[in-house]
């Protein structure tokens, strides 16, 4: 073979082996960018992660299986994903402000316990939910904030060396007039308003949008350390830009959160980490949209907060939330509501079983198909979950295709979601006599209501039902009921 033949050929298996393109949405950019990681087949990834003084709300966990959904199709594309999310375990302040209330203290304050009891129950906690919600915490770091102090006092040095920050008595502040282009990320105009109200709380900071890289310890503070600038402890955001830089370098691939974060917390990371090394610190910035609780913010005093655990209660398989949360993308705000969770509770059922008979007829043989093509271009495309869903749904039921085809379709569908559709845990069939007394009879009072035409009643029947742990849908030969998986 001649030279031209020979380098042709290695040309065409470097593009062989090139992944398959893939789009973010880069809140950098504003626009959907071609994702190229540094390295050729390597992502460096980091996910902001929970402040552990209490457990993760259901808002919370949207934002991991959005960081899951990302990390699965960057692996089924080939390559090979580096992944941390942090656990912030110091006691920060509730809000994004210099003063307010500290969350660890008041985890520990609720349950009578110590700041460290506390953070060992939640981050246990937190790892088992996403667990429970199919994402591979094996695959993971979690670094706690606590372990890492001495790394955060290194970069504030570094960036007091480097003349970024200056010493008031309530700490080391970064100083953001120094930093050109900070507020890079966008959405900072309410925030500038809002911040300014606060900047004459804090003696000698300089400017609204400075803040603390060290805070000096208060009378009562449960969790201090020493530093060049006496005890105290560091402020929330060089916790991320401290431990991405440990653990994944300073320069990385993908970075997300929710899109909370956006204003201040990844602003501050950027500015603290490009003034510490003068490198680009992020090439991909992804934010999840917030989850409401019917319409409304979730928050404690609304007594509005869902948790996993209170899915579970209601008899809900846990990945009916993952199914909730796939059906709408990413980037849209999504409304909570129990009627809403059963609908994918239902519509993830009728999966299963769609998937159990494909296996039967299929024989667990696959073949490639141009709708598995449509449903990887979908996933590949800014994650189009809603859309592959489409896809998917759509090949299931129609007849152009062979059982081993929608086998193929239904294999390549796991890997990206993570919703047990190859291996469908499903429910026995529920003979009457499964049927507890009292659901039986709840059962027949909300038929009467619905053939009386009372729907009011019937949907307030039909919510009892569901808080005893069991589905009503209304099929065309009268109402069927699923129960606990
Ligand atoms: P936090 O513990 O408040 O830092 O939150 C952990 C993660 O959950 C962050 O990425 C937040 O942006 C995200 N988050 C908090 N509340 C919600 C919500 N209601 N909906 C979606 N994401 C949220
Ligand atoms: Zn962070």
């Amino acid at each position: 073979m001649g030279l031209f033949a020979r380098l042709f050929k290695k040309r065409e298996a470097a593009d062989h082996n090139r992944p398959a393109p893939i789009f973010f949405a880069n809140t950098l950019s504003g626009r959907k960018e071609l994702f190229v990681p540094q390295r050729p087949g390597i992502v460096l990834f980091y996910s902001c992660g929970p402040t552990v003084y209490g457990p993760a709300h259901i808002g919370n966990l949207r934002a991991y299986i959005f960081s899951d959904t990302i990390a699965r199709v960057l692996e089924a594309t080939g390559y090979r994903v580096r992944r941390v999310i942090n656990i912030t375990d110091v006691g920060h302040l509730v809000g994004d402000g210099d003063r307010g209330e500290d969350k660890m203290a008041v985890g520990a304050e609720r349950e009578k316990t110590t700041p460290e009891a506390i953070a060992e129950r939640y981050t246990r906690q937190f790892i088992e939910d996403l667990d429970t919600l199919a994402i591979t915490t094996s695959d993971i770091q979690f670094p706690r904030a606590t372990a890492y102090i001495k790394e955060q006092i290194a970069l504030a040095k570094t960036l007091e060396e480097k003349g970024f920050a200056y010493y008031i008595p309530d700490g080391l502040y970064f100083d953001t007039q120094k930093f050109p282009g900070y507020g890079k990320l966008g959405d900072l105009v309410g925030v500038k308003l809002e911040a300014g109200a606060r900047v004459g709380l804090v003696k000698g900071k300089r400017h609204s949008s400075d803040f603390a890289l060290w805070r000096t310890a208060k009378q009562g503070d449960l969790q201090q350390w020493d530093s060049p600038w006496g005890r105290g402890n560091p402020g929330w955001h060089v916790e991320c830009s401290a431990m991405a830089r440990s653990l994944l370098g300073q320069e990385i691939d993908i970075h997300t959160g929710g899109e909370d974060h956006i204003a201040i917390h990844h602003n501050n990371e950027i500015a603290q980490s490009e003034a510490a090394s003068g490198r680009t610190f992020v090439h991909y910035w992804m934010h999840s949209a917030f989850l409401t609780m019917n319409g409304e913010k979730a928050s404690k005093s609304l007594g509005n907060v869902v948790y996993l655990s209170d899915v579970v209660a209601k008899g809900f398989h846990p990945l009916a939330l993952r199914y909730f949360f796939l059906q709408a993308h990413y980037r849209t705000p999504l409304s909570f509501s129990w009627d809403a969770l059963a609908g994918a509770g239902n519509a993830l059922d009728r999966l299963w079983k769609l998937s159990d008979e494909i296996a039967e007829e299929s024989r667990e043989k696959s073949a490639p198909s141009e709708a598995r093509d449509r449903f990887l271009v979908a996933m590949r495309d800014d994650l189009a979950t809603p859309q592959a869903l489409g896809i998917l749904w759509e090949t299931l039921r129609s007849e152009e295709y062979t059982p081993e085809e929608k086998w193929g379709l239904l294999q390549d569908a796991e890997v990206h979601l993570g919703l047990s559709l190859t291996m469908p845990p499903l429910a026995p069939e529920m003979t009457p006599a499964d049927i507890p007394e009292d659901v039986r009879t709840l059962l027949a009072k909300r038929e009467d209501a619905r053939l009386s035409k009372d729907f009011t009643q019937a949907d307030r029947i039909r919510d009892e039902i569901l808080n005893r742990g069991y589905h009503v849908e209304d099929g065309p030969n009268g109402p069927v009921l699923t129960g606990r998986v």
